[in-house]
């Protein structure tokens, strides 16, 4: 790569992560390093050059930029330590649901606000922000830091965390061999056919459904259309392979067992907290924009999401093969089909607590006004006492700052943390 094509890169970085955010480049000949071996591993696949930037500051995101024929990927040290939270709060067994409920609301609406500064909305920031903080008396003991997650133990959970996003935003830049596309591993048909089975489910009415299909069918920017639905489920399937692959050569490196269902588990719940943030930031955008277009992408999304956990499944029905005993293919298919069922509804059963505390912070969200003097006298006079929301309150407004975002409301919550 010249230095023109990096200068062009990085200043494309720079656009996106905001003044307030600084980058390093991974250095890619780092020895022992996990995070090197998983790139070369999956780089064999990738058609482009890529570079790897590791970023702190600004939104926690994990993207991928192309510019010319080179890529950025960005890799968020708050993203990870987001993710692992998140984790967290949807499997461990912190003390009772209602309290992983309220926890899992509080988190969910701090990001929310984070996304509502940097689109611009102070008002809906410093609200939701306050919401988040005021009457908190549950908290997460945070010794996920940083260091914490670089010396995890070499697992299923270690992989996933680290990973998934990398390889996912890798596999948006695949190479197919000569003579084939991404249209002969997924058809439209086929990624209809999946979207009509989704929304069978559902319960809108016939024509309803028909309008969605019609609309997805029209503009390739719907977010059930074919293409989109085809780039994200091939970069998730991609993902999950180069995942089982590495996780293998990783774990027995450490001298670990490797388990598949345990695999499976972290996949599925790497592809939760991916559709949580993406849900998050799609309900702060319906409710700066109440437009029908704008306030159907949240139950749009959801149909993508759904859309996309059964190409992975479908992906991973025949991936896990190896793993499965049997003397048949169909009988181990079988198996395999038993064994990603159990998985996705052990999860499901144990994120109930977490989704109730997402539709709260969504209710909270969509319903928003302009802060009100309960909230204001309430946040001003817990934070006076509160050395943790002191804290949260100035990142939170470096935040604001560096995307030179400012309201009353953020002024407000700049006095209540003044000396
Ligand atoms: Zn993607």
């Amino acid at each position: 790569m010249d230095s023109l094509d990096r200068a062009a890169l990085e200043h494309a970085l720079r656009a996106h992560v905001g003044r307030g955010a600084t980058w390093e480049e991974y250095d890619r000949t780092l020895p022992g390093s996990n995070l090197n071996l998983v790139l070369d591993h999956a780089s064999r696949h990738v058609a482009a050059e890529f570079v790897l930037y590791w970023v702190v500051g600004g939104l926690p995101e994990i993207f991928c930029l192309k510019v010319g024929g080179v890529a950025a990927i960005a890799f968020h040290e708050r993203y990870l330590l987001l993710t692992s939270l998140l984790r967290r709060l949807m499997l461990d067994p912190i003390s009772g649901g209602s309290i992983r409920e309220e926890l899992a609301e509080r988190v969910l609406l701090k990001f929310m606000a984070e996304y509502a500064l940097q689109q611009s909305q102070g008002e809906l920031a410093a609200t939701t922000f306050m919401k988040a903080l005021v009457g908190q008396h549950v908290f997460l003991a945070d010794t996920a830091g940083l260091l914490a997650l670089e010396h995890h133990t070499r697992n299923e959970v270690y992989m996933a965390m680290w990973f998934y996003g990398v390889l996912h935003e890798l596999g948006h830049l695949l190479r197919y061999p000569p003579g084939t596309s991404a249209t002969d591993v997924l058809s439209d048909d086929s990624l209809y056919g999946a979207v009509t089975r989704v929304l069978a489910e559902l319960p809108y009415s016939r024509s309803e459904k028909e309008a969605i299909l019609h609309a997805a069918r029209s503009d390739p920017d719907h977010l059930l259309s074919a293409s989109r639905l085809r780039s994200e489920g091939l970069a998730d399937a991609f993902a999950a392979t180069m995942l089982l692959e590495t996780s293998i050569q990783v774990l027995s490196r450490a001298g670990n067992q490797f388990s598949i269902d345990r695999f499976l588990m972290e996949q599925f719940m790497m592809l939760k907290i991916i559709a949580t943030l993406e849900k998050c930031r799609l309900t702060v955008q319906a409710a700066v924009s109440p437009t029908p277009e704008v306030q159907q992408r949240v139950p749009l999304h959801e149909i993508a999401m759904a859309v996309r956990a059964l190409i992975v499944r479908e992906h991973l029905r025949h991936t896990v093969l190896p793993f499965i005993r049997g003397w048949f293919r169909k009988t181990r298919l079988r198996r395999a089909a038993k064994l990603l069922d159990a998985v996705t509804s052990m999860l499901e059963a144990d994120i109930a607590f977490f989704d109730k505390g997402m539709e709260r912070a969504m209710r909270f969200v969509l319903s928003w006004r302009a802060p009100q003097p309960t909230l204001l006298q309430a946040f001003a006079a817990e934070v006076k006492d509160s050395f943790i929301h002191q804290m949260d309150s100035r990142s939170f407004l470096g935040l604001a700052d560096s995307f030179g975002t400012r309201s009353p409301g953020l002024d407000a919550i700049r006095k209540a943390v003044s000396p």
